[in-house]
C-alpha cells in the first residue's frame, strides 16, 4: 500500500455516463440502474444504460479517430502509455479505493488488481518491439519476402464485474498501442473506474475518441456485437454469455475472444507441505470472497491428506476476518450483489441437499455495523462427488468443495473429466509428479505449489475447454496478434526482373 496507513473510502453520488469524443456524455436512453455500496447494502449511485443512439455515438466516435491513430508511429503511441503509466501510479489508491466500494473486494486486495493492471500497461509500453516484422532477404532472384502487423480498426471490450480495472487492462493498452481504436462496456455493477482509466488517458494525451466508455447491459454489447465497424471483440465474463458471444460474433465475420467461467481445482498429494497448502487453500478458496476467475473451488484431496487438511483448514475458515473491505486487517468483504449472495447460499443448501457434508456453514453471517451488507461467510464442504452440481457448476462464492481420491491418476482425471479448464494447481514436493501433472493436465493455466497462476503481463491468460472460446489468449503475444492482422509482402525492383512473363508457379530457383 502507499503511504497513507488510512485511505479514505470512495464517495460520490454523481450519474455514471459515457465517455465518448474525449469526453463525459450522458446516455440518450433515459435508462439507467443502481449502483451499489456492497459492504452496507445501500444505492451509492446510478449508472446510466446505453441506447441503441449511444453505440451508434460511441462506435462513431472511435471509427472517426481510427485513421489517424493508425498513422501515429508506435513510439509516439508507446509515450502516451508511459505516461499513462505515471498516472495510474499516481491514482492507485483512488482506483482501489472505487473499486473496494462498487465491488466489495478488500482495499489491499483492490490494489493488488490495480498492480496486475499496470504490468499490461508497462508491457504494451513495449509496442514498437512488439510490432516489429519478419524480413526474409533474397527469396528468390532479387526479391525479399518480409511481414508486418497492422490495426484492425475499431475493436470492443466487454468486461464482468470481479476485475473492473484489470481485466479492461488485459485488453484496452494492447488494442490502443497497436494502433486500433477501443470501446469499452464495463460491467453495470462496478462501472466508475472505468471513467477515472478514459480521464487518465485522456491526460496522457490521447486523441479524443481513441478510447471511449459506453455504459449498459445487454442491449449496448448486442449492438457492439451486431455493429459492421466494430471489427473485434475480446469479452470476458460467464461461460452461457461467452459461447454466445463467440457463436454470434463469428458469424458476423468478427474476429473474437471470449473467456469464460471456471471451476479451478488444486490436487493436494500427500507429501505436499501442510501449512503452506492450507494457507493456500485460505488465501485462493476465500480471497475476494472467491470472486475470481482463478480461485480455487475444488481441493482434490489425494490418499490421507485429507485426515492432516481438513481439521486446521476448517478453523481457519471459520477465523477468517470478514468486515467492510476498507477496513485494513479485513481478510473477506462482501458479495457483489443481493442476488449474487442469495446464488451462492442457496447452493450451500443445494450441496447440503446432495449428500456433501457441510464442515463450515457460512450462511447469514452478519457483520456488526454493516447489518444491510451483502455479507456470507466461508463455507467448506467435504466428501463432495462428481455427480454433484455443486462440483459440476461455477458457484462463484467463498465455497471450497473438497473431493477425496485414491491417488494421483484419478486426481488427474477427475480434473480432465470437468468441463471447464480454467486454471489449477498442484501442491508437491517431488518433482516427477510435478512433471507429469504439468505435461498431463487439461487446464491453460497450472500452478505448481502456487495457487492462483495467473501469467504475468508478457505470457498471456487463458483456460480451455469451457473457459474460453477463441484461438488467442488475452494479452501478452497472444494479445498483439489479436489486435493487428498480418500482412505479408514481396517486393522486387525493376533492375532483377529478367525473366519475362512467367507461366508456371514461382519457386526459389
Ligand atoms: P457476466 O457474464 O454476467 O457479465 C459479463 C459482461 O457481459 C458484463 O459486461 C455484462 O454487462 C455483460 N452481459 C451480461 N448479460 C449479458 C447478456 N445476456 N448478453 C450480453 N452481454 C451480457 O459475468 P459477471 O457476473 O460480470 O462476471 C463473473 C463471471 O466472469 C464468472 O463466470 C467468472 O468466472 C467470469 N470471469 C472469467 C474470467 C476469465 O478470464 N476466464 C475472468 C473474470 C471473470
Amino acid at each position: 500500500m502507499s503511504n497513507s496507513p488510512q485511505v479514505a473510502a470512495y464517495s460520490s453520488a454523481e450519474d455514471i455516463g459515457h465517455f465518448i469524443q474525449g469526453r463525459k456524455q450522458a446516455a440518450r436512453s433515459g435508462r439507467s440502474q443502481a449502483v451499489y455500496n456492497p459492504a452496507t447494502g445501500q444505492v451509492a449511485r446510478q449508472v446510466q444504460l446505453a441506447s441503441a443512439d449511444d453505440v451508434q455515438a460511441a462506435v462513431a466516435s472511435a471509427v472517426a479517430a481510427f485513421p489517424a491513430w493508425a498513422d501515429a508511429p508506435p513510439l509516439r503511441r508507446a509515450r502516451v502509455m508511459f505516461k499513462f503509466l505515471e498516472l495510474l501510479q499516481a491514482h492507485k489508491d483512488e482506483l482501489a479505493a472505487m473499486i473496494t466500494a462498487e465491488h466489495g473486494k478488500v482495499f489491499t486486495d483492490a490494489l493488488g488488481e490495480v498492480a496486475r493492471g499496470i504490468d499490461i500497461v508497462e508491457f504494451a509500453c513495449g509496442a514498437p518491439q512488439l510490432l516489429k516484422g519478419d524480413y526474409t532477404e533474397q527469396v528468390s532472384a532479387g526479391m525479399d519476402n518480409w511481414t508486418l502487423r497492422q490495426p484492425l480498426g475499431v475493436v470492443a471490450g466487454i468486461t464482468p464485474f470481479n476485475f473492473p480495472f484489470m481485466v479492461p487492462m488485459w485488453m484496452a493498452p494492447l488494442a490502443i498501442v497497436t494502433g486500433n481504436t477501443f470501446i469499452l462496456k464495463p460491467s453495470e455493477r462496478d462501472p466508475s473506474p472505468s471513467l477515472l482509466v478514459a480521464e487518465l488517458l485522456k491526460q496522457a494525451g490521447l486523441p479524443d475518441g481513441v478510447f471511449n466508455v459506453l455504459q449498459g447491459d445487454k442491449l449496448a454489447v448486442e449492438g457492439l456485437l451486431h455493429h459492421p465497424d466494430v471489427k473485434a471483440l475480446s469479452f470476458v465474463g460467464s461461460t452461457p454469455i461467452a459461447q454466445s458471444i463467440y457463436q454470434t460474433g463469428a458469424a458476423m465475420g468478427k474476429r473474437v475472444q471470449a473467456l469464460g467461467g471456471a471451476k479451478n481445482h488444486m490436487v493436494v498429494m500427500p507429501d505436499a507441505h501442510i501449512e503452506q497448502t492450507i494457507d493456500a487453500l485460505v488465501g485462493a478458496a476465500y480471497g475476494s470472497a472467491g470472486e475470481r476467475c482463478m480461485a480455487i473451488s475444488v481441493a482434490v484431496l489425494v490418499g490421507d491428506v485429507a485426515e492432516h487438511i481438513m481439521p486446521k483448514l476448517a478453523e481457519r475458515v471459520r477465523a477468517l476476518k470478514i468486515k467492510n473491505g476498507m477496513a485494513l486487517d479485513a481478510e473477506m468483504g462482501p458479495i457483489v450483489t443481493r442476488e449474487a449472495l442469495e446464488r451462492i447460499e442457496g447452493y450451500i443448501g443445494l450441496g447440503v441437499e446432495e449428500g456433501a457434508q457441510l464442515v463450515v456453514d457460512g450462511r447469514g453471517h452478519v457483520v456488526a455495523g454493516h447489518e444491510q451488507g451483502f455479507f456470507t461467510g466461508g463455507s467448506l464442504f467435504d466428501h463432495v462427488r462428481p455427480e454433484m452440481r455443486i462440483y459440476q457448476e461455477e458457484i462463484f462464492g467463498p465455497v471450497l468443495a473438497c473431493v477425496r481420491v485414491p491417488d494421483f491418476a484419478t486426481a488427474v482425471q477427475l480434473v480432465n473429466d470437468h468441463a471447464y479448464g480454467n486454471g489449477v494447481a498442484c501442491y508437491t514436493s517431488d518433482g516427477h509428479i510435478a512433471r507429469e501433472f504439468v505435461r498431463r493436465v487439461q487446464v491453460g493455466m497450472v500452478g505448481i505449489n502456487v495457487p492462483i497462476p495467473v501469467p504475468m503481463a508478457w505470457h498471456g491468460f487463458g483456460g480451455w475447454k469451457k473457459s474460453l472460446f477463441g484461438d488467442l489468449h488475452a494479452y501478452g503475444e497472444e494479445g498483439v496478434r489479436f489486435y493487428t492482422k498480418q500482412k505479408s509482402v514481396m517486393q522486387r525492383w525493376p533492375e532483377s526482373v529478367s525473366k519475362g512473363a512467367e507461366f508456371v508457379m514461382p519457386t526459389s530457383q
